[in-house]
């Protein structure tokens, strides 16, 4: 017998597989489950850009791109940034193109981390930040975020948990998974003290597109003396509903970018080819695109939040990306068993807040990027087993 646990590598072994996913995968078993519990857009990539990625594959366009992707794709890209955000960044030092904005992450991380460094990680959050830190050897630290604060990151918060070791903040704004949004004011309160005690930034800003209301997405290196400082994550996955097509990016001070394409050659070579050409297209002519998706979001936004805030599950409003966080508080269950008992009893799939840290425990997330008549549904069924506890 081969004892494999002792070839395997220490940070692997310690490391926990992701929360998001469990419910879905025993969900997908069951029949008439409505599942709330990924957030992945239900529209399919929009028309002209699938079109591009048929178009040059009949051409024959299957080859390797340039290791930081192509260049027309990175002219766009810095476009983009400055005509959105107004960041200007060279295309040909200061973008890497990625496989999702999931590499762009780990890149940066294992580029900058070293063993002991600490970083800084507000949570609730995206389960990967604390595992890619680990696997770098680094010390995830943990800031707690809180709901009266609608979960936004405060200079105070922040300042607490710095030490002489800590080199990285991560900023993930808009939240996943409480929908959170900084304004421009909460930056500049971070900004200062990141300025003050000589920290990078990693913004992971891959919901920047998805804001609601009067909110407009800040890109954290667009505040003065930020952009020195800042790696800025984006992608295609929920901008243009191209979760797929695997493609991201970073976007940063070249001496950064730089160590990250290094290590990129490496480990993944070039991002997909077709899914380059697509995504020069969509950046070309797809800001309709953009605006219908969010339009569509917006609506199921406030059914959803009307819904849970009228059935019991008090929940703040969230300006961003596709998830609200309802607190369970009235319910007296944890958050893991409220989404078997949900799920057992009602067949309604959710997320347990627990699984973004312990800070999420007491809330649910439900990803609202679904159906009117799916969420419906949903509702109606959540209703009913609240009712009934
Ligand atoms: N960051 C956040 C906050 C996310 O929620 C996700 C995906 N759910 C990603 C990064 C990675 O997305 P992708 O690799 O598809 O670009």
């Amino acid at each position: 017998m081969i004892d494999y646990r002792s070839f395997l590598n220490r940070e692997v072994q310690e490391i926990k597989p992701s929360g998001i996913r469990r419910f879905f995968d025993i969900a997908s078993e069951m029949d008439n489950v409505i599942s709330l519990s990924i957030g992945e857009p239900d529209f399919s990539t929009p028309y002209h850009v699938r079109q591009e990625g048929i178009r040059t594959l009949e051409q024959g366009k299957t080859w390797y791109s340039p290791n930081r992707g192509f260049m027309e794709l990175r002219e766009e890209i810095c476009r983009w940034m400055g005509r959105r955000y107004g960041v200007e960044y060279s295309p040909k030092d200061d973008v890497l193109v990625t496989v999702g904005g999931s590499e762009a992450l780990d890149m940066c991380i294992r580029s900058l981390v070293s063993p002991g460094d600490e970083v800084l990680i507000p949570e609730p959050s995206f389960v990967c930040y604390v595992p890619l830190t680990q696997m770098a050897r680094g010390v995830p630290v943990v800031i707690e975020t809180k709901a009266e604060d609608h979960f936004r990151l405060t200079a105070q918060a922040l300042r607490e948990k710095i030490t002489p070791k800590t080199k990285l903040l991560i900023l993930p704004y808009p939240n996943n998974p409480t929908g959170a949004v900084m304004r421009r004011e909460d930056l500049e309160a971070i900004a200062q003290v990141v300025e003050e005690k000589n920290l990078l930034v990693l913004s992971d800003e891959i919901y920047g597109e998805l804001t609601y209301g009067h909110q407009r997405h800040v890109c954290f290196a667009s505040l003065p003396g930020m952009r020195e400082r800042t790696i800025v994550v984006n992608g295609f996955s929920k901008m243009f509903a191209m979760t797929g097509w695997r493609l991201g990016f970073a976007v940063g001070p070249r001496e950064l970018i730089g160590p990250m394409t290094k290590l990129h050659q490496y480990a993944i070579m070039s991002a997909p080819t077709t899914a380059q050409y697509a995504a020069t297209e969509a950046l070309r002519n797809g800001d309709g695109d953009i605006e219908y998706m969010r339009e569509q979001y917006d609506m199921r936004r406030r059914l959803i939040v009307d819904g849970l805030n009228r059935i019991g599950l008090p929940c703040f409003e969230p300006e961003g990306a596709f998830y609200v966080f309802p607190s369970l508080a009235k319910t007296g269950m944890d958050s893991e068993t409220f989404c078997e008992r949900l799920l057992q009893e009602e067949r309604v799939a959710v997320v347990p807040g627990s699984a973004f840290g312990d800070c999420g425990e007491g809330f649910v997330r439900i990803s609202y990027c679904y159906s009117i008549k799916h969420i419906t549904e949903a509702l109606r069924r959540m209703e009913r087993f609240v009712n009934r506890l």
